[in-house]
Order: structure tokens, then sequence, then C-alpha cells
């Protein structure tokens, strides 16, 4: 593999923090018998069975009892031997144990270093390695059955499937290098630009799925601009339906900043309230103020909701007047049922507009429907699997390679150049020529215990 790690023993716990019914202590590493005969007093467990055991410490004092599961390697998530300690769920037994296995050499293990491990020992490419983080992370269902999916190798297999076509086309390209007396007449007997027609379409379609795949993932940025009492709660609880929202701590981003998410048709919505934009002299408050408007830089949408029956004010014109140039607008007129206007989708100034009854959710989906269409979702997550930018930037480069390629198949070497960079391009979705300090950034991402 690309870098070599030192086989030490490392432990963690692998539940989430906090008190529950079983806690899990997870230790990876070579010929880890020893340990497990250690900690139960001389058992020595079955591989892949629960051998149920008090667990001891160094003094021979039971610390917890519970179930010791072995798994020696190569068959194990790392690849390396692996035990788990099943045992209760409180943070001082777990700690209790914690402590006993690094008494018997082990050391805590990083962020994301059992998934890492699992990488460098080929249990998983890195596209399977990443889905193990985004099927935690999942906002929505829609987006866990497809980080699934990728963690299974259907994103990987496609990949794969690419790259094999490609080095296929790059032995005929190749080949007519080192003959270069055969060369174009023999690269158009083997139809390599026909093949290599088909391999860009075969791209694409990877490419509009991966792209499907990494909105579920992201979700999109909204801004919410609104007065009070013009419905926005309302209205949020009527775009998420029954999807229940659940509110994950994303890392970088502030609890001050006023943020609510919510998931539309599986698509997770980050929604930044600017509610409490306004001119201030406190701190504080400066503060808040000035992540709102570094989250509204980042936004994909800002949606202006009004009552109907009174337009758009002053005060919510001049935010208006602030926002970013580029950032889409939708316009929401709400409370229809008492404006009487007839709910649906137009559009006034150049602007989409939507009249809506948040109460009587009579317009909602075409609101809906609008955001959907804006970020550019399907709205058919069936057959999508997860996928990241990191992903998505080399399928374009590798898009782009393959499009040098097709101009310039006449000039051999430039046709072969091009054609390996694509490679490289799609190889790094997978793990193959991905830089370590790139592999570094990706696994000090995930929680520890992972
Ligand atoms: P917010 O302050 O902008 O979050 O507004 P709320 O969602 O709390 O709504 C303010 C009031 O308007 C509440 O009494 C809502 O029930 C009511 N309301 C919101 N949307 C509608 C609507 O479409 N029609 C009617 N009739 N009332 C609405």
């Amino acid at each position: 593999m690309n870098f070599a790690y030192t086989p030490s023993t490392i432990c963690a716990v692998a539940t989430a923090p906090g008190r529950g019914g079983v806690g899990v202590v997870r230790i990876s590493g070579r010929g880890l018998l020893p340990l497990a005969h250690a900690i139960s007093n001389g058992k020595t467990p079955k591989p892949r069975y629960a051998t149920y055991t008090d667990f001891y410490d160094a003094d021979g004092s039971a610390i917890d009892n519970g179930l010791l599961l072995y798994f020696p390697g190569p068959n194990s998530f790392t690849g390396e031997d692996v035990i788990e300690l099943q045992g209760h769920g409180g943070p001082v037994v777990l700690k209790m144990l914690l402590q006993r296995c690094v008494a018997l050499g082990a050391r805590l293990a990083e962020p994301g270093e059992f998934t890492k491990r699992a990488f460098l020992n080929d249990k998983l490419d890195l596209a399977q390695a990443e889905s193990v983080a985004d099927l935690i992370d999942a906002a929505s269902e829609s987006a866990a059955k497809s980080a699934l999916k990728s963690l299974k190798g259907a994103f990987s297999g496609e990949i794969h499937k690419l790259v094999d076509e490609l080095i296929t086309l790059r032995m005929l390209v190749e080949a007519t290098l080192d003959f270069p007396e055969e060369d174009i007449d023999f690269l158009q007997k083997a139809d390599a630009v026909g093949r290599l027609h088909r391999l860009r379409d075969q791209l694409v379609k990877v490419q509009t799925t991966a792209k499907q795949g990494a909105l579920l993932r992201e979700g999109m940025h909204v801004v919410l601009i609104g007065q009070p009492n013009v419905g926005k709660s309302s209205l949020m609880n009527a775009l998420a339906g029954d999807d229940i929202a659940i509110v994950t701590d994303i890392a970088g981003t502030t609890r001050d900043t006023v943020r609510e998410e919510i998931v539309i048709d599986g698509v997770p919505v980050h929604i930044i309230d600017t509610a409490g934009l306004r001119d201030t002299d406190d701190v504080v408050e400066k503060i808040g103020i000035e992540r709102t408007w570094q989250a509204i830089e980042r936004a994909d949408v800002a949606l202006l909701l009004v009552d109907s029956r009174d337009g758009i004010v002053p005060e919510v014109q001049t935010i208006l007047g602030q926002l970013p140039e580029r950032l889409p607008r939708v316009h929401v007129f709400n409370k229809a049922d008492l404006s009487g206007d007839k709910v649906g989708r137009s559009e006034e100034d150049g602007h989409p507009v939507v009249r809506l009854s948040a109460r009587t959710h009579d317009g909602v989906d075409a609101l809906k429907a609008l955001l959907l269409e804006m970020i550019g979702y399907s709205g058919d997550s069936e057959g999508v699997f997860l996928a990241r930018e990191r992903h998505l930037d080399a399928i374009a480069r590798a898009e782009a390679h393959l499009t040098q390629a097709a101009h310039d198949w006449q000039q051999v070497e430039i046709f072969a150049e091009e054609l390996r960079m694509t490679q490289n391009a799609l190889s790094e979705i997978t793990g193959r020529f991905t830089p370590d300090d790139l592999l570094g950034v990706i696994f000090s991402r995930f929680c520890i215990g992972k």
C-alpha cells in the first residue's frame, strides 16, 4: 500500500459517549490472543463466537462482565486480529476497560484509525472507507441507504469498471507508441476513438449518479429571510413533512449561527436564519452576525418569505439588497388561504415565485419541487450511491482528460498521456493514487473508535 504504519495495538471505545445498555471496547493489532487470555483470566476465545466472561484487572479483580469476541486476522474489519469487549455502557466502566487494555500494551486509537487500517490492509478501498463515516453521519434515510451502497462497493465497482476499460484502451495506445509505423491506422482499426466515446458516456453516467449522491450527503444550504410572524416555522414544518429532522453537530459550524436542519425528500436542508441580522453594538451578537454572513456566502438559495397580505416590507428589502449577487432567490408568498391568492409557482421580475399556505400545505409541494430542482436533485435516490465533493472533483478531472484525449487522438503521445491522467484521477477515488497527506485529512475527520 501507499505507506507503512506501525502495527501497534490500538484500542478505543466504539460506542457513543454517554450511558447505554452495552458499551464496546474495540482492540486491533497483531497477535492479540495473549491480551484475550489476560483480560479473561486464561480463557481461549473461539474465533467469531461470543465468549461470556468477566473482564479482569491486573490484580485479578473483575472490572465488568460481558461478551468477548475474537476475530483473528485477516478475517476481521481491520485485517488484523480484532477483539471486542462488550461490557456495560457506562463511562467509568469503559474507561477502566480501556486502561486495562493500555496496561496490556495497547495504545489509544486516533480518530478513524480502525477504518484506516482496514484501508491499508486492503479490506476496504478509500471510497468504501469514507462511506463508513457517511453512513454513521447520514442525516436522512436516503443518505443512509446510499452510504450503505457505497460501503458495499457499488461506487467503487463503477470506478473499477471504468478503469478496466481505460486500461484496455491504454494498452492499445501504448502498443502504437512502441510501433510508430502502425500508428493512426492501427488505432482506427481498433476503434480506439469509438471506445473512448463509449468510455466517456459511461463516465458521464457515473458522474450523474455521484452528483445525486453528493447532494444526499451535503444537502442544500438555504438562507431564510422573513419578518416575525410571516410563517417561517410553519413553513419549515410543512416542508419537512414526516421526515424527522436530525440535527448533527457538523464540524466547523458554530452554534451561534442560527441554523435549523430539515429533510426534503431525503435531501438534508440546512437553514440559515437571518432573523438575528441587525445593527448592534453588542460584541457577542456582532460575532454571531458575522458568522451568519459567512454562512450566507456559502448558501445555495435564498428563500424570501412574506405574508402575501403585506408584500415585501422595507426591512426585508434592505436584507435582500445585501445578499450576494450570485445567490439565486425564491420569493414565497405565504398565507394564501387568507389572501385568496392562487397557489402555485410562477415567475416575477426574473425570480421564481411560489404562493402557498404553510397552514393548509397548499402549494408546499411546488416549493419542494422547485428547491430540489434548483440544486439539481432528480428526486429519485434509488440506485444512488453516496459520494463526496472530492469524488466529484476527481470525476470532473477524469472527464476533462478524456475530452482532451478525444480531441488529440491523432497525436498518439498526447493521447496516451491524457489517458494515463484520466486513470490517475479515477484511481484517487478508490485510493490507489491518493497522496498521504490527503489520506491523513480524510481519516482525521472520523470519530475515535471508527
Ligand atoms: P414565524 O414567526 O415566522 O416563525 O411564524 P409562525 O410559523 O410562528 O407563524 C405565525 C402565525 O401565523 C402562527 O399563528 C401561524 O399559525 C400563522 N400562519 C403561518 N402560516 C400560515 C398560513 O399559511 N395561513 C394562516 N392562516 N396562518 C398561518
